[in-house]
């Protein structure tokens, strides 16, 4: 790996570089101080060209410009919407962690001027809208932007589990079943699982028997067994043990070779 380029004590717009902070899938960060006070955390190749200040420029630019809050397509435009999908669209994938179990935006905040006017401009990409009680809303009061969330994803996800009016973290839950906790980790993040099928599939079947699906999809035999009321045993014995085609084993017609689940 080349040795980065050193940018310490340089000047990039409104920004001057004071140390390396790190690295990202974009290159190395450097932190920088703003003109304006606070500090910045930017990817160093696009410092000078597309980032100049902490933000504030950004936002200074937008309110001059006086037409609309002019930040569409903004890190804070996009972290706001984010937010909202998150809370009030039931077909986000992330629903059921927070609109799902009672996480909601405040009135003020449905409205992106008030919400870019509390929080102020996201210090950096490795910034994200963190609230400080887990189970309260986003409110100007619970809201900051933290990094706790990528570091922590970083290194170890930490997941909570809502289980009837009450949060544990998964790690918790894990050591209180008696499960490795990087399998359940793994099959919720990675494969999406649902919590309750992550907790309690079975581990060590190694080779499961998957059915493709005509869109596209892979359905565990299992499962799909559980689906059609099947003797999942039955059918395994059909296809490991007699050798036949899976769409025979579940009683499909072997021309069709279709299946719903
Ligand atoms: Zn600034």
């Amino acid at each position: 790996m080349p040795a980065p380029i050193n940018r310490a004590g340089k000047r990039f717009g409104r920004l001057i570089a004071v140390s390396i902070a790190g690295r990202s899938g974009q290159g190395v960060l450097w932190l920088c101080r703003c003109d304006c006070g606070k500090n910045h955390i930017a990817v160093s190749n696009q410092l000078g060209k597309s980032i100049n200040s902490c933000g504030c420029l950004r936002l200074e630019n937008a309110a001059a410009s006086n037409r609309t809050h002019g930040l569409t397509g903004s890190p804070e435009y996009r972290s706001w919407n984010h937010m909202k999908q998150r809370c009030l669209n039931p077909r986000n994938d992330r629903f059921s962690s927070y609109g799902g179990r009672g996480i909601y935006v405040c009135t003020a905040w449905m409205n992106f001027e008030n919400f870019i006017r509390d929080m102020g401009p996201r210090p950096s990409m490795l910034h994200s809208i963190e609230r400080k009680d887990n189970d309260g809303p986003y409110t100007p009061g619970n809201c900051i932007w933290g990094t706790r969330a990528e570091q922590a994803a970083n290194k170890r996800k930490t997941v909570r589990v809502y289980n009837g009016g009450d949060t544990a973290s998964l790690m918790s839950i894990c050591r209180a079943r008696n499960i490795r906790y990087s399998t359940v980790q793994m099959r919720i993040s990675r494969g999406r699982w649902p919590i309750e099928r992550a907790f309690n599939e079975r581990i060590g079947n190694h080779n499961p028997i998957v059915i493709d699906m005509p869109n596209g999809d892979s359905v565990r035999l299992s499962e799909a067994c559980r689906t059609l009321n099947l003797d999942y045993n039955t059918i395994r014995q059909r296809i490991r043990k007699l050798g036949w085609p899976i769409s025979k084993a579940l009683g499909f017609s072997s021309r069709t070779d279709t299946l719903s689940v």
